[in-house]
């Protein structure tokens, strides 16, 4: 099984020096192992994508000395991929349309008999509209029935190489049920989700190792419950540490001072870039 990882960032604003991190160390690693680096342009999200961040990827990635096979793989272009998908677990009776504002959320969950617990996507769902039967998925989000899923698929396990939590990662019925919930797995505005769009490209693409932040560590819970469902090969996970500015915040798309443009705009080189980052 040749190493086979990807980059998939999304173009919603400049890459940063976390980015080059997550692309470097995919390129180094692939290149350790003597396979390939793909990049996947995530671009679900219509309302914040942009083509010329899109463009911007493309010109920092090349100048960072990364290759990639073409053509590259858009998740706009996927969408009746991840619907097919839904339908298959509708037709399952594995998930469900809710009609739940986030304020319908909120004010169920801050009933006095509900503690909040925040999982991966935030407060744990209380279930309102699990049991209702609401018909019309336009006016609604599409939910995966956890405990539905759960009776499928049990225990579940994947193999984590990165350094923060190395081994094999357990997680139980419990974890699932009090820790996860009922996720979203198609939004009204993007037809689909990260959750559910991610596993399915990782496996149409053969993904061999996902390489991305420790960010997303929590999330991978997730992914790999809908590979079992799904019947899709679980790939090798790893989580890289996540890379902070002076004061120790994480940085985000919008600190543009740490944008890849403005170090090279200033003439810096990407051997100093992979200094900063310590690669
Ligand atoms: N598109 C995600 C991001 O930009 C990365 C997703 C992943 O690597 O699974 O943060």
């Amino acid at each position: 099984m040749a190493f086979l990882t990807r980059f998939a960032p999304s173009p919603t604003g400049p890459l940063h020096l976390g980015h080059a991190y997550s692309a470097l160390l995919a390129q180094d690693m692939a290149q350790a192992a003597g396979g390939t680096v793909l990049l996947r342009i995530e671009d679900i999200d219509q309302s914040r994508s942009r083509p010329k961040w899109e463009t911007q990827i493309y010109d920092d990635l090349q100048w960072l000395g990364l290759n990639w096979p073409r053509p590259v793989m858009r998740q706009s272009d996927r969408l009746p991929v991840y619907r097919t998908a839904l339908d298959r677990l509708l037709a399952r009776g594995l998930i469900y349309i809710c009609t739940c504002s986030r304020r319908d959320i909120d004010m169920a969950l801050s009933a006095p008999q509900e503690g909040v617990t925040v999982g991966p996507d935030g407060p744990i769902y209380p279930g309102t509209c699990r049991a209702a039967q609401h018909r019309d998925g336009k006016n609604g989000v599409f939910r995966l029935n956890m405990a539905a899923a759960m009776d499928l698929v049990a225990d579940v396990n994947f193999i984590e190489t990165g350094p923060c939590h190395t081994g094999t990662i357990i997680r139980t019925r419990a974890d699932y049920l009090d820790g996860i919930g009922d996720i979203v797995l198609a939004r009204r505005d993007m037809g689909t989700s990260y959750h559910l769009s991610v596993v399915l490209d990782d496996a149409a693409q053969g993904v061999t190792h996902v390489l991305r932040g420790e960010d997303l560590f929590e999330a991978t819970a997730i992914h790999v419950v809908l590979q079992r469902l799904l019947n899709l090969a679980t790939p090798i996970y790893h989580h890289h540490p996540l890379i902070r500015d002076a004061a120790g915040k994480r940085l985000a798309k919008r600190d543009d001072a740490r944008a890849i443009a403005k170090y090279r705009a200033e003439g810096t080189t990407p051997a100093n870039i992979r200094r900063m980052i310590g690669l």
